[in-house]
């Protein structure tokens, strides 16, 4: 069985790696940067076998033409966009299988739009690898897509099996409890949560990988359906359709201008 960890990056990034620690192989998802990837790999003497990137963000490509300087033989998995410009890539797209000889991987490949037009997630193992769409307590910002968008693929993630362990790119469940706090107070759950992340983060540990059916119970980006009409943050106070898009709409643009 793969052994996961996450790698500190950048100012707030993870760089998740999935090793076979008796093979001594590893693959990264969304290398942001290169270092604390080449020292993981030699702290612990593994070989990169593979590359899974999400999206185009340069903090979750970034150290991927470095790696594979040193790697020649880790095979890139990218989404088809010309932003990721890298020849050597094999570009994968929503119901593709992604499998990895050692560690041994088998990824589902879902297009999850909405924070950006081609952004993908990778599914397999138990292991959600999604990028900037769907965070703890929290989802991405909105800068391609639309709410629809975004909505439909937070629905798919939604779906998949409640234990699944959800692999996030960024640090940001002490933020998003915040906001998630305005809107859902008297969720136990999500108090219960906010809690754990605050002793985690206290001694400096990442609060992921989250678990996906505490995240129905806590993150309300995942909860449209939940909270109350009268929780939602119109904007304007206005309440025009209540449609489930313009739930989810309302919520995120409040975030948009939400400051803990
Ligand atoms: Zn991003």
């Amino acid at each position: 069985m793969p052994s996961l960890r996450p790698l500190p990056a950048l100012s707030d990034n993870y760089i998740w790696l999935l090793a076979d620690d008796t093979a001594r192989t590893a693959l990264v998802v969304d290398p942001g940067e290169a270092g604390p990837v080449l020292d993981a790999l030699a702290a612990e003497n593994l070989a990169l076998t593979a590359i899974l990137l999400t999206h185009h963000h340069s903090d979750h490509i970034g150290g991927t033409f470095e790696l594979t300087r040193h790697f020649p033989d880790a095979v890139v998995y990218a989404p088809h966009d010309d932003r990721i410009s890298n020849a050597a890539a094999r570009r994968v797209g929503d119901g593709d299988v992604v499998t990895i000889a050692s560690p041994a991987a088998r990824f589902h490949v879902m297009e999850v739009h909405g924070h950006t037009r081609s952004h993908i997630a990778y599914h397999g193992e138990g292991l959600l690898f999604c990028g900037d769409t769907l965070f703890s307590l929290g989802c991405g910002r909105l800068f391609e897509g639309t709410p629809a968008d975004m909505l439909a693929s937070l629905d798919r993630l939604a779906a998949l099996p409640g234990n699944t362990q959800v692999c996030c790119g960024h640090e940001y469940t002490l933020s998003n409890a915040s906001f998630a706090q305005t809107v859902e107070p008297d969720n136990r759950a999500l108090v219960a949560r906010a809690e754990a992340a605050r002793a985690l983060r206290a001694r400096h540990a990442p609060t992921l990988p989250a678990v996906l059916e505490d995240e129905l119970a806590a993150n309300p980006f995942l909860r449209v359906d939940a909270i109350s009409d009268d929780r939602v943050p119109w904007p304007n106070g206005a309440a025009p359709s209540r449609s489930r898009v313009d739930r989810f709409a309302a919520l995120r643009l409040a975030k948009d201008h939400f400051r803990a």
